[in-house]
């Protein structure tokens, strides 16, 4: 095989068109979420070409359909374990959970990234019961609710804002005495009188059977507990890149995320090209994505003609 494309949020699919297009015959294998994170969202209103928006799902069911017509194979298969060849021209090989093992000449990495959670239990059984990490997807359920959002980075204060708009109070636990955001997204805060910042708060449980009901909270300080009464809780403490796989193999940061040659979406493994959130920490957006996802494509078929 010539490609393979490990992945299929926008990065993967634009990655799977173009190198369809250069008649290299691609394979994608979707992954357990086929179509990424952008499936989970609701409205896309800053994708360029859709003036009217557009929902995640039908977007990224679009760019499947357009990768499709020119001829790239959809594999709804999860890549579990991966064997690169660190010689240039060497043959790649990735196994699919069920042991089979493909061989191709070229490997797109494209597996994007995963919201992080809390990980404590009454968070986690109650994720789709009013524990959310994306206001912008679930917030309007919350109109005229209380809610609480947790994390003091860019991503918190941006959909505090969010929220703040939809919402009748927005109380904001960061866990240190300082948020980690830049001043200029802190200064925003100050246009919302019902963002109710709380320092040095931790989330210990969530309240609540089948729906939250509130959350119990410690000052880190002082141990002191106290609960607040919301229906909604947004947790907004990063993302992390899924890379388990590759550890090891592909050079990465220290967060995890794939180490790609400056101006160009070249990994550290010959043949072995990396785009989209797996590889971007700053823009993690689906048209950054899916603009690295062409250039993935382009590096790949430059190489093969080199090898
Ligand atoms: P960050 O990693 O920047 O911030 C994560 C925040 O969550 C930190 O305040 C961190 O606290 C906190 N946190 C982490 N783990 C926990 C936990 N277990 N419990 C409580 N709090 C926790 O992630 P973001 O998603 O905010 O931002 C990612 C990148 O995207 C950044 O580079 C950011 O600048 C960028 N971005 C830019 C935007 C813009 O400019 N408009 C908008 C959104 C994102 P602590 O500080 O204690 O580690």
């Amino acid at each position: 095989m010539n490609t393979i494309i490990i992945g299929s949020g926008p990065a993967g699919y634009t990655a799977a068109i173009y190198a369809a297009r250069a008649d290299l015959k691609p394979v994608i294998y979707t992954g357990l979420e086929p179509g990424g994170q952008l499936t989970t969202t609701t409205e896309v209103d800053n994708f360029p070409g859709y003036p009217k928006g557009v929902d995640g799902p039908t977007m990224m069911n679009e760019l499947k359909e357009q990768a499709e017509r020119f001829g790239t194979k959809v594999e709804i298969d999860y890549i579990s374990k991966v064997d690169f060849s660190n010689e240039k021209g060497g043959i790649h090989k990735v196994y699919t959970q069920n042991g089979d093992e493909i061989k191709s000449k070229t490997i797109i990495i494209s597996t994007g990234a995963s919201a992080k959670y809390l990980g404590i239990p009454s968070e986690q059984r109650l994720i789709g019961g009013g524990v959310s990490a994306c206001a912008v997807c679930d917030g309007f359920f919350y109109k005229d609710q209380e809610v609480a959002i947790v994390g003091g980075g860019d991503t918190a204060i941006e959909e505090a804002t969010y929220l703040a708009k939809i919402c009748t109070k927005v109380t904001m636990l960061v866990r240190k005495d300082h948020f980690r955001a830049s001043k200029a997204m802190q200064n925003r805060l100050q246009n919302y009188q019902n963002i109710h910042v709380l320092f040095n708060h931790e989330v210990k449980e969530v309240i609540g059977e089948n729906v939250v009901q509130g959350i119990k909270i410690i000052n880190n300080l002082n141990d002191q507990i106290s609960e607040v009464k919301i229906t909604g809780l947004f947790i907004a403490i990063g993302h992390s890149p899924n890379t388990k796989i590759f550890k090891g193999i592909v050079d990465m940061d220290d967060g995890g995320y794939i180490l790609t040659d400056k101006a160009s979406t070249k990994t550290n493994i010959p043949g072995v090209f990396a785009a989209g959130d797996v590889q971007d920490k700053d823009y993690r957006q689906a048209v950054t994505a899916a603009g690295t996802g062409c250039m993935a494509a382009l590096d790949a078929e430059r190489y093969l003609q080199e090898i």
